[in-house]
């Protein structure tokens, strides 16, 4: 099964690769592929460019060979929809059933406001990672509708019948990409948020800094 990670990576930091190496682990991935989305739905553009979050997204991963790096939502114009991620995914030849779209339980928690919701959750599997402060477990008490096809990762043993929802509880460094631009704005290091490569591209492209904004 192929792991999708889908986010703005704005910037990708050591939490993005934490979930990756959970989902990794927890459901036996064969490789997680990283999407950055080209115009998020729900929130403010990303502040690099989708280059500039490939780049670094690709830094990042180089290390871990079964990490890879998707232009799939960078290279469609517009707004980037799972659904429509998937579907397409899906017409180059890969089967639902061996897919599982992998999302942070503060991102799964808003679900329901994502494009095509609830047939979204038929269109492949999911597997929810524990972010700080927000536990996967309590996704089942959240979604009531849906309890039936989640699977705590731990009892994957039972083939599921359909697409299911796999619940991974593991640790993540507690690091946001909201934190890490304002670490930069305040001219803070980079230390233990991101992976070295990627504090010096930041860098040496003088992302995130004041004076860049806007450009
Ligand atoms: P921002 O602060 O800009 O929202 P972010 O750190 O939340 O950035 P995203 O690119 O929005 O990063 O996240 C992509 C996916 O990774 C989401 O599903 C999110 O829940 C998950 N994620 C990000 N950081 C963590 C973390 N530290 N632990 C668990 N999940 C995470
Ligand atoms: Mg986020």
């Amino acid at each position: 099964m192929t792991g999708l990670l889908g986010g703005t990576f704005d910037p990708v930091h050591l939490g993005h690769l934490d979930v990756a190496h959970a989902a990794l682990r927890a459901l036996s991935l064969d490789q997680v592929l990283f999407i950055p989305a080209n115009i998020p739905p729900h929130r403010h553009a990303p502040r690099a460019s989708g280059a500039d979050r490939l780049a670094m997204v690709t830094l990042a991963i180089a290390g871990e060979p079964r990490f890879a790096a998707s232009a799939i939502e960078l290279e469609a114009a517009g707004t980037s929809y799972t659904a429509v991620t998937i579907d397409r995914m899906v017409a180059a030849g890969r089967t639902r059933e061996d897919l599982c779209f992998i999302a942070g339980a503060d991102a799964f928690a808003g679900v329901a406001s994502w494009h095509d919701y609830p047939a979204l959750l038929d269109r492949c599997h999911f597997a929810v990672v524990s972010r700080p402060g927000f536990p996967a477990s309590a996704v089942r008490t959240r979604m009531p509708a849906f309890a039936d096809r989640m699977i705590d990762a731990k009892d994957r043993y039972q083939t599921p019948a359909r697409t299911s929802i796999f619940l991974i509880d593991a640790p993540t460094a507690p690091v946001s990409s909201t934190d890490v631009r304002a670490c930069i704005d305040r001219g803070a290091p980079l230390t233990g948020l991101v992976p070295d490569v990627v504090a010096g591209y930041i860098d040496a492209h003088r992302l995130y800094t004041r004076e860049a904004h806007g450009h």
